[in-house]
């Protein structure tokens, strides 16, 4: 194998541990949400594309004749910080959540792009068509959270001063 073909090897198995970080993480705050249904539906359905992308990417890599690392590499690692740092539990879970959301997501869009250029230095045009796939979901999420990281916030704000309202989740 090619130099460059190792390289986009070794970011595509980085990729697949950063789904599976993903869909813990998805999973988690789709099972801790109760107040926030809108919140939630979007989470769920954004698992349901995870798990879409964790699929396409195992197949660009079996292509390339490797196998999926799992979430205990360098990403993986990376990522259980962020999960950590997110908050989960705290009294403002449900912003925290969204605020590391949006980080993530952003995670997301960077490595699909730097992908798309690798594929591309590659002529890996499979591998390609499968990140460029990927990207607008993940560009998607990213953009609902943050549109909606305001009126979540009063949301919580406004169930945080009320007596006998559990705001957090
Ligand atoms: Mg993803
Ligand atoms: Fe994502």
């Amino acid at each position: 194998m090619t130099e460059m073909k190792e390289n986009l090897l070794d970011w595509l198995r980085d990729a697949h541990a950063m789904e599976e970080q993903a869909e813990q993480m998805l999973r988690a705050q789709a099972k801790r949400i109760e107040h926030y249904p809108a919140v939630r539906q979007r989470i769920e359905q954004h698992l349901e594309e995870t798990l879409g992308q964790q699929r396409l990417l195992k197949s660009s890599i079996e292509r390339l004749g490797g196998s999926p690392s799992t979430a205990k590499d360098l990403m993986g690692r990376m990522m259980a910080f962020g999960q950590a740092a997110g908050g989960m539990t705290n009294s403002d879970e449900i912003v925290k959540g969204a605020i590391s959301s949006y980080v993530f997501e952003n995670l997301e869009i960077a490595t699909y792009t730097a992908l798309i250029a690798a594929a591309k230095a590659v002529g890996d045009i499979e591998t390609q068509r499968v990140c460029e796939q990927i990207l607008p979901q993940e560009q998607a999420m990213a953009q609902w959270v943050l549109e909606h990281l305001p009126q979540l916030t009063e949301e919580f704000l406004s169930r945080d001063a009320a007596p006998n309202v559990e705001a957090k989740r």
